[in-house]
């Protein structure tokens, strides 16, 4: 077990923030003829469709499922393979693999800690010469809410002739080259998770958008059984008006009307807990001149949704400044063991050809931040962000 207090002092890396008005909003739907499959969950689609910019939604019970539904839409099958970032949570690979796809890492930038385009490129032309697989879907993941270079990954996608996908999991609300991820200008599909510690909440919950009806159509259909109901998407005859078609394997995957009703009201503060975040970040950000550590650099043209604020730092000491402040109460955290370290992934190969990965990993540490976090909080964590006494403080 844990040997850090677990009590009501400890202050967490995220949490959720609940009003009066999500409460209100969710007991109406308590009160409602539908629990599930009413008109809630398609407004919540269609609001979050408008807000980052996208023509088409696809709610469902978890981003991890709104993955699957992403790539089973765009074909992934068993022989294909999906590249991603190791620097992710293990759902983005673990999709693939629900699909029967072998997943293969590319190589973080120093600076974004996100998939590098770079890095993409060498490998693209590296597996063309030897002859070998190309990525079938390469998904992107905007580390922390810090978009990726999706403009340059675009533009390989078109010489190469794969698939993308943007888990967004953290990046609801952030914005590159001045548009709202999800808008889907640089890829197939968008995800974004609403786990209680992402941006907005719905408890359990995911999105998928796009531009594409045949693969918004395609991810609807895979997320109940995969059952057809409108007549436009027959392929034999409507028998009469109880018929429906079931053309391909599908899921349960559905979003409740709870969770929609939820995330309804969520969003009509997501520009509130932006703001709050981005404070919190700056605070951190000066915190991090003073103290010499290096937080994630965002560059020009893209707006965090400041998901999480990573600090790296000396890895030397990153485990005795973990363990100092988890004794102090503080919930630091570690995003993430890279995906490829995990037994399950691991080959003998592992962190090979993953330097930058590996370098990154060795001295991350997340810092706390979520809408509520106090002043005094983050005082006192900046104040302990040091190691175990009997160290030097230096990063
Ligand atoms: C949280 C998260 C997921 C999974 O989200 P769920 O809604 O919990 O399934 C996937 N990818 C990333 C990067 C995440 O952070």
């Amino acid at each position: 077990m844990p040997n850090w207090p677990l009590t009501r002092a400890f202050i967490p890396y995220g949490a959720q923030r609940i009003s009066k008005a999500d409460i209100e909003r969710v007991t109406r739907v308590m009160r409602s003829d539908f629990l599930t499959q009413g008109p809630v969950v398609p407004e919540f689609e269609r609001e979050l469709a408008a807000k980052v910019g996208a023509k088409y939604s696809v709610a469902a019970s978890s981003a991890t499922g709104s993955l699957h539904l992403a790539y089973m839409a765009l074909g992934l099958q068993p022989g294909h393979v999906v590249w991603t970032t190791p620097i992710s949570f293990v759902a983005t690979a673990n999709a693939a693999r629900y699909c029967g796809a072998d997943v293969e890492f590319v190589d973080i930038d120093e600076s974004t800690f996100n998939l590098s385009a770079a890095k993409l490129e060498q490998k693209l032309l590296h597996q063309k010469k030897i002859g070998g697989r190309l990525p079938h879907i390469v998904v992107t993941v905007h580390l922390a809410g810090l978009p990726t270079e999706q403009e340059a990954i675009l533009e390989l996608s078109r010489r190469f002739g794969f698939k993308i996908v943007e888990d967004a999991s953290h990046a609801l609300g952030a914005k590159y080259n001045k548009h709202y991820v999800g808008s889907c200008r640089y890829s197939d599909v968008t995800v974004f998770s609403f786990h209680p510690v992402k941006i907005i909440t719905t408890a359990e919950g995911g999105i998928a958008t796009t531009n594409d009806l045949d693969l918004a159509r395609r991810m609807a259909s895979l997320r109940s059984h995969g059952i057809r109901r409108n007549p436009d998407e027959f392929a034999s005859t409507s028998h009469g008006d109880w018929f429906y078609e079931m053309q391909e394997l599908g899921y349960n995957y559905r979003m409740n009307e709870i969770q929609a009703a939820l995330g309804l009201s969520q969003l009509r503060q997501l520009d509130k807990f932006m703001q709050a975040r981005s404070t919190i970040r700056e605070y951190y950000e000066q915190k991090a001149q003073v103290q010499g550590f290096r937080i994630q650099t965002q560059p020009e043209g893209s707006i965090s949704a400041n998901h999480l604020v990573i600090a790296h730092v000396n890895p030397e000491l990153r485990k005795s400044i973990f363990d100092n402040m988890r004794a102090k109460g503080i919930g630091v955290n570690v995003h993430y063991i890279p995906i490829p370290m995990h037994p399950y992934y691991g080959s003998d190969l592992k962190m090979e050809g993953l330097p930058a990965a590996l370098d990154y990993y060795r001295g991350a540490i997340t810092l706390p931040i979520y809408p509520g976090l106090k002043k005094r909080e983050l005082n006192y964590i900046t104040a302990n962000l040091r190691p175990l006494s009997g160290h030097q403080s230096v990063f």
